[in-house]
């Protein structure tokens, strides 16, 4: 490898960030390369699907003169259904995102300086391979792990697996999704998947438990709500919240936070006192519901309205509604479940009221979903893991389903059971995706190699000593998409555009570090498209036709009961498991029981989080599009409280936790539209990369302020909505 100081060193600024867009060649073999030599004029249109958020829609993007103009949704796909959301649409933004990385680099100072040199792609991956050899040959593979978001990184944890890493972790595991699947899992024996498989286009009657759809964009579902709405659905919304969806409502139930499995205790307890639930249903599918009837017999509405702090009236009356339009009734089991560590609990609850209504496979409930089968490409074995993953010693949450990145987090700082000295990290920032930042940064402490991998120069990305620039999802081709529906179908994507500058897409770079850590075999294939279109021939489909329509829909098959859809329950009972066997065998609650939550300090609010619909998080704040649309968040103070503590609306404010953080600057929203016990943030805002000078500060950061997280016994999720907050005013 080149010595480092002969290379010209570059404290980041406009010279690495700043600069006009250059485009850094056609992709070999692709019809964008026969764009190449002379400038491309008139429209042209290339169908791929978005990665704005994980829900996948198809769209099309269009190059107007040679340059990206816009990307809109493909009718001919069925998760899109030709519309895309806001961030969607946007999308053109992340490829003219001013700060996005440009080249490849390496740290020069301390980690967190943000000062790295500039190199060529073959010195970044030299770099990087010589010090995971180093790193395997004292520590073993496994002392490296990865951290992964999205499908993009399919081939980098392939070559990382083949390697012999096997400590691979999603953070949207166990900081998201994780809660519900374990709840659904252990109630009906599978997980809902993404997309979840709601009929709610075909609900007469929607429960949304803390799940604000419309401003949280999942697309298919938002349109199908939108339809419901129009056509008059019963919507029954619980939050402390007057989000968006409880402005639709026929009841809200603003309910205490922390209280919901009290809420949904007695609404079981009334659909079963009254006879409300479905009898057939239960009789032929339900297993232990006699000790189930038994265990919630207390949990009157009188009961949970001292805890709920809702009206007894409240509770029973929606309790009827759901049982007046069943089986044609859907509690959503919502998405990002992990808000006071009795998660799985509190969605297995969920899941027990659906089962009440006896909607599996049922129109207006959880139908049965379907896909395409494409088998897949022949890669070699991966190597025997001689130690076991670090991330659940003795499996102490027995029914985490994925490995936990809190797990290997603390593996990382304590050396035990083995030292983790590597961590890749592909397309997470982990500053915010992790709860408690601070054992973030003891755990870096003790690595001897981060490297990031991302478009653009997150906060992690901040403490690396490699970051690689990915290519945006409209200048790559990424692994197909297999999606699971009313109808199955497959979805291909591809470049719109070439990648800019020295961008390279992760296919890309995991073929390159293969050959640097000498397992070249791994990937043996000459470049994706042949790996693409071995896929699609092996299904029997056409990879002309996929790369033509951007998607391929599978035959119509039935997916209700009544028509023939197989209705089967994968437990170990067989059966829906109201009184969970497994849950009692692990020592834990067999029906979800109710703990009452701990009560804010005197003087400090519970802080809850939600999304808008413009931005995912983190990923999208520096997007010029998104950040025009919605660039810095608010705080929701009860306007009662509001004046209690002199804060007019729109006063400036920094928010500060029960363990002394204090966050950047942000404004008051005093409104009526809340509890007076908590206030709301969305997520995302008041990012400390300085790189990233269009989110950098702007707003206030949930997860600085989430120092404090309490773990989900049954599979290890991380809460977020256990922290207190005091508000502190501004100049
Ligand atoms: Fe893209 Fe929006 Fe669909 Fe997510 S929901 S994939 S951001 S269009």
């Amino acid at each position: 490898m080149e010595r480092l100081s002969r290379r010209r060193f570059l404290k980041i600024s406009a010279a690495t960030f700043g600069a006009g867009m250059v485009t850094a060649g056609a992709p070999a073999g692709s019809a964008l390369a026969q764009a190449a030599g002379a400038p491309e004029q008139g429209v042209r249109t290339v169908p791929t699907y978005c990665e704005m958020c994980f829900w996948r829609c198809g769209g099309i993007g269009y190059v107007r003169d040679g340059k990206l103009w816009k990307f809109e949704g493909n009718p001919k796909d069925l998760v899109s259904r030709g519309r895309l959301c806001t961030r969607g649409t946007g999308a053109v933004g992340a490829v003219h995102d001013p700060d996005r990385l440009r080249s490849p680099l390496i740290r020069r100072g301390k980690r967190g300086s943000e000062q790295w040199i500039a190199v060529t792609w073959g010195e970044a991956l030299d770099y990087m391979a010589e010090r995971m050899k180093a790193i395997k040959a004292a520590h073993g593979a496994e002392s490296i792990a990865l951290f992964k978001h999205g499908i993009g990184v399919k081939f980098i944890e392939h070559v990382l697996k083949s390697y012999g890493v096997i400590n691979v972790t999603a953070p949207s595991y166990a900081q998201c999704r994780g809660p519900r699947d374990a709840g659904y899992t252990l109630t009906y024996g599978v997980g809902l998947g993404s997309p979840e498989p709601l009929d709610i286009a075909n609900s007469r009657c929607l429960v949304l438990i803390g799940s604000h759809l419309g401003e949280n964009l999942h697309n298919t579902q938002v349109q199908e709500l939108g339809d419901a709405i129009g056509r008059g659905v019963s919507l029954i919304v619980v939050d402390p919240r007057f989000s968006v969806g409880a402005s639709k409502a026929k009841y809200w139930l603003p309910i205490k936070p922390g209280t919901d499995i009290a809420l949904l205790r007695a609404w079981m307890n009334v659909l079963v006192t009254e006879n409300l639930y479905d009898k057939a249903f239960v009789t032929e599918h339900g297993e232990g519901f006699d000790r189930f009837v038994a265990d919630i017999k207390d949990a009157t509405p009188e009961w949970a309205a001292g805890e709920t702090g809702l009206d007894a009236s409240l509770i029973r009356e929606s309790a009827r509604e759901m049982a007046k339009h069943r089986p044609a009734t859907l509690v959503h089991p919502g998405r990002r479940s992990n808000w006071y560590g009795d998660d799985s609990q509190r969605s297995r609850a969920m899941a027990l009221v659906n089962a009440l209504m006896g909607n599996w496979g049922q129109k207006g409930g959880i139908f049965i979903n379907h896909n395409v089968k494409v088998p897949p490409y022949p890669l070699p074995a991966y190597p025997k893991a001689t130690r076991p993953k670090v991330d659940n010693p003795d499996r102490r949450y027995p029914f985490a389903e994925e490995e936990l990145s809190q797990g290997v987090r603390a593996a990382t700082i304590t050396g035990k059971p083995y030292p983790i000295k590597a961590w890749v990290v592909y397309s997470s920032n982990l500053m915010s995706a992790l709860p408690n930042r601070k054992e973030t940064l003891e755990a870096i402490a003790k690595l001897d190699l981060l490297v990031v991998i991302d478009t653009v120069p997150s906060e992690i990305a901040g403490f690396a000593d490699v970051v690689l620039p990915e290519a945006t999802f409209l200048e790559r081709f990424d692994e197909l998409n297999v999606v699971w529906g009313r109808q199955g179908s497959v979805q291909i994507r591809q470049p719109v555009v070439p990648p800019a500058y020295d961008a390279q897409p992760g296919w890309w770079i995991a073929k390159r570090l293969a050959d640097k850590l000498g397992i070249g075999g791994a990937m043996p294939f000459k470049d994706i498209e042949e790996y693409l279109a071995y896929r699609m021939q092996k299904a029997g489909l056409s990879y002309e036709q996929l790369r033509k329509d951007g998607v391929i829909v599978g035959p119509p098959k039935p997916i209700y009961a009544a028509d023939g859809a197989e209705v089967s329950f994968d437990t170990p009972s067989g059966k829906v498991e109201f009184w969970s066997e497994q849950l009692a065998d692990a020592k834990l609650d067999p029906v979800p029981k109710y703990a009452r939550p701990e009560e804010p300090p005197k003087g400090m609010y519970r802080l809850i989080t939600g999304r808008a619909p413009m931005h995912t998080f983190t990923r999208t704040q520096s997007n010029p599009l998104l950040h025009d649309l919605m660039g810095s968040n608010e705080v929701w103070v009860n306007a009662a409280e509001a004046a209690r503590l002199g804060l007019k609306h729109g006063q400036l404010v920094r928010l500060r936790n029960q363990d002394g953080v204090t966050t950047t600057v942000t404004r008051v929203k005093a409104t009526e539209r809340i509890r007076p016990d908590c206030v709301y943030m969305v997520h995302g805002f008041g990012v400390e990369a300085p790189l990233l000078r269009n989110a950098h500060r702007r707003g206030a950061s949930t997860a600085q302020l989430n120092t404090r997280y309490r773990i989900d016994p049954v599979m290890g999720g991380t809460s977020i909505h256990t922290n207190f907050v005091s508000l502190i005013k501004e100049a």
